[in-house]
């Protein structure tokens, strides 16, 4: 389901039509005039554009992801393409997972929305910082295609290096599309979740009080989504937190129920 919204950004992003040219890094450039050396360059000019290019696209379907759902976002990506120890390796088609889980924890950080999670998320999400920027800090990201060695060896940490500094570029292009999220939402989704937690009421509707006169206003998917994961934040307080199993069940019965509230609406 993280994955989804992943893609949704890969939509908004060829919708869009962005097509981001980057510029060549100078130790990139030829070295002397020679045609010889000039082909082999431009070669590698090439490979490295290609790269940075789809590196881009999808640090930018990340943004939308983390926008669009907040640390419920990270957290949903990191059960699925981390894992507990394993953390994803660089390609030419994407960056190292490593990477764009930290330029998210950053981003959520620098906007002090860490900070007001339950106890435990936070511990997890500010201990996954810590390694990140450890494994950052002492290059460590990995290659997926190690038998390439220009990409693994060369191009990657210019890549690595020039993502970063594009990440505040990114940020804008997705808050051209969409608002960006807050703490008023992650406020509102932590409720939410903490209902669903401990009282079983699903995130379905925008109010918590029912009218009784009216159908509700059904709430987006990306808040349904939301609020399981922030259901699954706060059952982390207790001994034994939510399964995933569960976790999925509830999300998608939510997300049925707000449908269903939808086409109630239209009738
Ligand atoms: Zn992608």
């Amino acid at each position: 389901m993280s994955c989804c919204f992943h893609e949704i950004g890969h939509a908004v992003f060829h919708n869009l039509g962005i097509d981001k040219s980057f510029p060549i890094p100078t130790e990139l450039q030829p070295a002397t005039q020679e045609p010889t050396e000039q082909f082999g360059v431009r070669k590698t000019q090439l490979y490295y554009a290609t790269c940075a290019n789809r590196w881009y696209e999808e640090l930018f379907a990340d943004v939308i992801g983390l926008e669009l759902a907040g640390p419920a976002y990270v957290l949903a990506f990191f059960k699925v393409l981390a894992g507990a120890f394993g953390i994803a390796p660089a390609s030419p088609s994407h960056p190292p997972t490593g990477l764009r889980i930290l330029l998210m924890l950053d981003s959520l950080e620098s906007r002090s929305l860490i900070d007001v999670l339950p106890e435990r998320a936070r511990g997890l999400l500010r201990a996954w910082m810590t390694r990140l920027r450890k494994l950052d800090g002492d290059k460590g990201y990995v290659s997926s295609v190690k038998e390439d060695a220009e990409f693994s060896l060369r191009l990657m940490p210019i890549l690595v290096r020039e993502m970063k500094t594009a990440y505040a570029g990114v940020r804008d292009e997705a808050r051209a599309v969409l608002s960006e999220y807050s703490t008023e939402k992650l406020t509102e989704d932590l409720q939410r979740g903490y209902q669903l937690y401990t009282r079983q009421i699903p995130p379905i509707e925008v109010d918590s009080k029912p009218t009784l006169t009216a159908p509700g206003i059904p709430l987006e998917a990306a808040r349904v989504f939301a609020a399981c994961w922030c259901a699954y934040m706060h059952s982390l307080e207790k001994d034994n937190p939510l399964t995933l199993e569960t976790l999925d069940k509830v999300l998608l019965e939510s997300l049925d129920g707000a449908e269903s509230l939808r086409m109630w609406r239209q009738l």
